[in-house]
């Protein structure tokens, strides 16, 4: 299969893996670097992930305009979220932003920041940043990311991390390959309601930094990893997408 196919079916699955799992509502997106142009990425046109379909994804440049001039569908106010990661990070070849409430509290907390608890989640590192939008653009947008400026600030908090948190908002996550973002996504907000009920019961045992890099350095693609992938896209009927 021509390879930006396999990219835009990847897409679909990844989008309904995403909405089948609560990580993207009718709300959030999901984004693929190119294979041959580090310069454009593909996401959806606006549209809920759980309906999206082969025909909905549209090619953009960076700067978050349409590759191809005569695309006149609505399209995502934030998807200078991925251009400005995909700008910062070229090995980044995916990028993905959600409001998943279980999340929601530790990007408003003064006192206690998110922290990888259990295994399956330690690629989110020692400290997840918060990103302000307030901070640079004032205290009067509407929270989101709705030009390059602003893409580009939250890239900078990002930095070398695997995810930030958005004040109030939600958080961006990028991965190595789709595979490896979206394994990751599905454990980030089962693994904030095991620290928010840990945080019940009183003091915790997050993951330590050496079992964080022990993670980090897993294969993505290993079959171990694959396994949610194959599975999920089952489950969420789609499948027959995985096929080449
Ligand atoms: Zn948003």
């Amino acid at each position: 299969m021509d390879a930006i196919r396999r990219v835009k079916r990847d897409l679909v699955i990844a989008n309904r893996i995403l909405a089948r799992q609560d990580v993207l509502d009718a709300y959030g997106h999901v984004a693929m670097r190119h294979p041959k142009d580090p310069a454009r990425f593909f996401v959806a046109r606006s549209l809920s992930p759980a309906i999206v379909e082969e025909d909905d994804i549209v090619e953009f440049h960076l700067d978050g305009s349409p590759v191809d001039p005569g695309e006149k569908r609505p399209q995502y106010l934030e998807r200078f979220i991925h251009g400005g990661v995909f700008e910062k990070r070229p090995e980044a070849m995916a990028s993905l932003h959600s409001h998943a409430e279980d999340v929601l509290p530790f990007s408003i907390s003064k006192t206690t920041r998110l922290r990888a608890v259990i295994h399956t989640i330690g690629e989110i590192g020692d400290a997840v940043p918060t990103w302000d939008i307030r901070d640079k653009f004032g205290d009067d947008t509407t929270l989101l990311v709705t030009n390059m400026d602003q893409g580009r600030d939250l890239a900078v908090c990002l930095d070398c991390n695997r995810m930030a948190l958005m004040r109030g908002h939600g958080f961006v996550a990028v991965g190595r390959t789709i595979n490896d973002l979206v394994r990751m996504a599905v454990y980030i907000p089962r693994n904030a309601r095991v620290m928010m009920n840990a945080m019940r019961l009183g003091e915790f045992i997050p993951m330590s930094k050496g079992e964080i890099a022990a993670r980090a350095s897993l294969d993505p693609e290993a079959p171990a990893m694959k396994r949610g992938w194959e599975f999920w896209a089952r489950e969420a009927g789609v499948g027959h997408l995985l096929e080449d």
